[in-house]
């Protein structure tokens, strides 16, 4: 029976501007995202059905789970594909800013072209993920790369050098549309330079990657969660000068160029922040090894 083990990684982002808010309602936007080794695990197996089993609760069941909505959409355009059992393990918090949901969507189509031996290529998974979601391109790829329009157009960026998260969910949500319609572009003087994070990818520059960071949703997520900015506050206060909302949060994240500060700010704040997070950036080899095929044909 064919059967793969995925890894889904989450995602962040280093920079996250928006340009404009466009004539059909979305916003342009500019982000360099970065896969980060906070994953998911996704199993495939062949059934008689296709049918999710999951440890979270707080997420859709079934079909209407982004991971089944994959299956649905890889056996529409390629009938060779049986009904799948995909049991998912979640460790991405779930409406956190990290793309959970985008990630195992990714992550069952990866799966399946593999077993499948589809030969789809980087572009055609990536125009086919995007039908889906926008954060979906990003999540087939990866690990570093910069997105445009609504976030599906993707341009692969040089990797970014080793660097060091810890990350804060808190216990609330925010809504992205919500986030989104709260901003008011044209008022913000001050936006993330993504050029000059570029550079710094591009000269292999950990401290500069680091200082050139930003997330323009700060501005709108703050203003309707206060408590978000209160928790970068603390995190910054707690030792960190690099501290960031992830996408339109509410998650926050602390990031180090250095592997032992970071270990030694997490331990520093597990104590006020028990469900925090370590996480570091996903390099070329653990991306291509995110998909392994076991059992028998
Ligand atoms: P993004 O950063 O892409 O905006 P997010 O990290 O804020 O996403 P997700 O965890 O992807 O948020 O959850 C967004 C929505 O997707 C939630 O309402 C959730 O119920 C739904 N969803 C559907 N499938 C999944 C899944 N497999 N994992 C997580 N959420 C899912």
């Amino acid at each position: 029976m064919k059967q793969a083990k995925v890894t889904a990684y989450a995602k962040i982002n280093l920079v996250l501007d928006v340009l404009r808010k466009r004539e059909d309602g979305y916003h342009e936007v500019a982000m360099v995202m970065q896969a980060i080794d906070l994953a998911d695990t996704i199993h495939l197996q062949e059934a008689q059905r296709n049918w999710l089993h999951t440890d979270n609760k707080h997420i859709p069941p079934n079909m209407n789970n982004l991971a089944m909505k994959a299956v649905t959409l890889m056996q529409q355009h390629f009938p060779q594909v049986a009904p799948l059992q995909v049991t998912l393990q979640k460790k991405i918090p779930v409406a956190a800013g990290l793309a959970g949901g985008s990630t195992d969507c990714a992550g069952v189509m990866l799966g399946i072209n593999k077993m499948y031996n589809l030969g789809l290529g980087q572009d055609e998974l990536e125009r086919l993920g995007a039908e889906l979601g926008s954060d979906i391109p990003f999540c087939m790829g990866g690990p570093t790369a910069l997105a445009t329009g609504r976030g599906e157009k993707i341009e692969a960026l040089p990797h970014c050098p080793d660097l060091f998260f810890v990350l804060v969910k808190p216990s609330f949500g925010v809504s992205t549309p919500k986030v989104y319609g709260n901003l008011r572009v044209a008022e913000i003087k001050e936006h993330p330079d993504v050029n000059r994070c570029i550079h710094a990818l591009k000269a292999q520059n950990a401290e500069q990657v680091l200082t050139s960071m930003g997330n323009l949703l700060e501005h709108s997520t703050f203003e309707l969660q206060p408590d978000v900015k209160k928790l970068k506050d603390s995190m910054a206060a707690a030792g960190c000068n690099h501290v960031l909302m992830s996408g339109s949060g509410p998650t926050v994240f602390a990031a180090f160029a250095e592997e032992a500060q970071a270990q030694q700010y997490y331990q520093k704040i597990r104590n006020e922040y028990p469900g925090a997070m370590f996480a570091r950036t996903v390099n070329q080899k653990m991306l291509e090894e995110r998909v392994a095929l076991y059992g028998t044909d």
